[in-house]
């Protein structure tokens, strides 16, 4: 199960003709889906957007709020007090050319409300409607928004600008930090301890929420088709 994001833009071939991109759904997730099966899934709130309603044609954004899986993580220390509820996400999948009717039909089978009127649409298949996509957790924002927002793929608004704040993961930065770890004036590498890039080749792919919402908004929802 994947969505069908825009493939990424490929560089000019010697001669100046562009390549013509074709698209492969599989390789655009970075990790496995099945890492992702687990988490159960129950959004908080559903919405269903069109958006450019024009002639029986339109996208459609599937908005639903995501609780976090770990509602305990931001107790404060003594326990009373702390939060016992974890932070929530907005997980936004917004399919494109969905088809669009004023009246139910064996085709235009699903209903929501748009502007006080009543409307009907064409489920969304995974195989035939582009998506695009957008998750307010870190996972996304560190991942997948840049490489996902240069594909053209990002559901709305541009991409938060991240700025690298551990160094580098190199032998000299891990060898420093490692006799000097905490000491900031002596450490050239500051005190936080090197990491890899999460994503180092800009590989197109989606948080474990969106993987979840789209799970729930096909097994229990029925309101996309995989094929
Ligand atoms: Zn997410």
């Amino acid at each position: 199960m994947s969505l069908k994001l825009r493939p990424l833009k490929k560089e000019m071939k010697k001669g100046g003709k562009s390549k013509v991109s074709s698209y492969t759904p599989p390789r655009f997730l970075y990790r496995d889906a099945n890492e992702y099966t687990e988490l159960p899934i129950i959004p908080k709130t559903l919405d269903l957007i069109p958006k450019k309603l024009k002639d029986d044609i339109s996208d459609l954004d599937f908005v639903g709020v995501i609780k976090s899986e770990e509602p305990n993580r931001k107790k404060q220390k003594g326990g009373l007090g702390g939060k016992a509820i974890g932070p929530s996400y907005r997980t936004t999948i917004k399919f494109e050319n969905v088809k669009f009717s004023e009246t139910k039909d064996k085709v235009h089978t699903e209903e929501l409300e748009f502007k006080g009127k009543k409307l009907y649409f064409k489920k969304p298949t995974l195989a035939k409607n582009s998506a695009k996509i957008r998750c307010q957790c870190a996972d996304f924002f560190m991942k997948f928004e840049t490489p996902i927002a240069k594909a053209g793929s990002l559901a709305y608004g541009t991409p938060r600008p991240y700025v690298r704040k551990t160094p580098e993961w190199t032998l000299g930065n891990m060898r420093a930090w490692e006799e000097n770890p905490w000491n900031k004036k002596t450490n050239p590498t500051g005190n936080r301890k090197p990491y890899p890039h999460a994503n180092p080749t800009d590989k197109l792919g989606y948080c474990k929420h969106i993987h979840s919402f789209l799970a729930y908004l096909m097994d229990n929802a029925k309101l996309v088709k995989q094929s």
